[in-house]
């Protein structure tokens, strides 16, 4: 079988990882709910022999992502927006040992809560392809700076920005390295540019396999820290800071997001959840498989 070449390095030696596999069988319409627990549906995963890179083939051109992304609907995210609001602030504490001011661009900025947080020490600007998460960022939190669009189609300032911010972004976007070029463009010089996302080279990734959460059909591209060091510093970035990314979430919301996993661990980790009582608790947990870096524009 002939597959396109490497979208990171161009390399034509790639070698299957995870063979497609499909979600019950069945054939969902291009799933990218924020909250969905289906993670067992995608195309083929493939590594690239040369460069390390891992992603999906074939995967949904920019046109099919556009339509998809912008009839997105979530109501469920709203559960944990206090917790969500939490995990923003952990991101703010890493980008303010860079930058403490200026102007911020999140790009994929949903419903606006990580821009709600940051506001207090930056000039927010946000661009996300939801009608519905930029409406409601718009016109609940005030966030009129949110431009609905998608980031490859949004018209903003070159060298406009101190902060672009990606958080749980670049695994979605068709072409990993064109985004992060825009990005490039848009940070002035000596500007930061902070990314979360998840770490196909993490332990747990690595154990769990073809059943790890992070492969889902909505994640087109699978970095590690070696994948992603190689693609900023190709772009003129350097690369300050990388460590891995923990989240706060309600106990429950950690329980749900193992519903799909064998019923063992999930009645085990239920159980326990009785036992201590810690059902409606928020827990930090850092299951060390999603990278938080830091890179500043040379
Ligand atoms: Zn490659």
């Amino acid at each position: 079988m002939t597959r396109p070449p490497c979208r990171l390095c161009g390399s034509g030696n790639q070698r299957l990882l995870y063979k497609k596999k499909r979600y019950d069988g069945v054939r969902p319409e291009l799933n990218v709910v924020i909250t969905s627990d289906i993670y067992g549906s995608y195309e083929d995963i493939v590594l690239c022999g040369d460069c390390g890179f891992v992603y999906q083939d074939p995967a949904p051109g920019e046109r099919d992502l556009k339509s998809a992304y912008s009839v997105l609907r979530d109501d469920r995210y709203f559960e944990e927006d206090d917790c969500r609001s939490m995990n923003a602030h952990l991101s703010l504490r890493t980008i303010r040992r860079h930058r403490s001011g200026g102007a911020l661009l999140d790009v994929g900025s949903s419903t606006g809560i990580f821009l709600n947080a940051a506001r207090i020490s930056f000039d927010v600007h946000g661009v996300e392809p939801s009608v519905w998460a930029a409406g409601f960022a718009r016109d609940s939190l005030n966030l009129k700076t949110v431009i609905n669009d998608t980031f490859e189609n949004s018209v903003l300032p070159e060298a406009g920005f101190d902060v672009v911010s990606l958080i749980d972004v670049i695994e979605h976007v068709a072409d990993p390295r064109k985004t992060l070029q825009k990005a490039c463009k848009l940070l002035k010089p000596g500007g930061l540019l902070y990314l979360v996302t998840p770490d196909i080279r993490s332990l747990s990734a690595s154990l769990l396999g073809r059943y790890w959460w992070g492969l889902r059909e909505a994640h087109l591209s699978y970095f590690s820290e070696r994948t992603i060091t190689r693609l900023l510093e190709d772009l003129g970035f350097s690369v300050v800071e990388k460590r891995s990314y923990g989240r706060i979430f309600s106990y429950a919301y950690w329980l749900s997001r193992i519903r799909k996993y064998p019923a063992l661990f999930y009645n085990t980790a239920d159980l326990l959840g009785k036992v201590l009582d810690i059902g409606n608790k928020v827990i930090y947990i850092n299951t060390r498989d999603s990278i938080e870096v830091c890179a500043i524009k040379k």
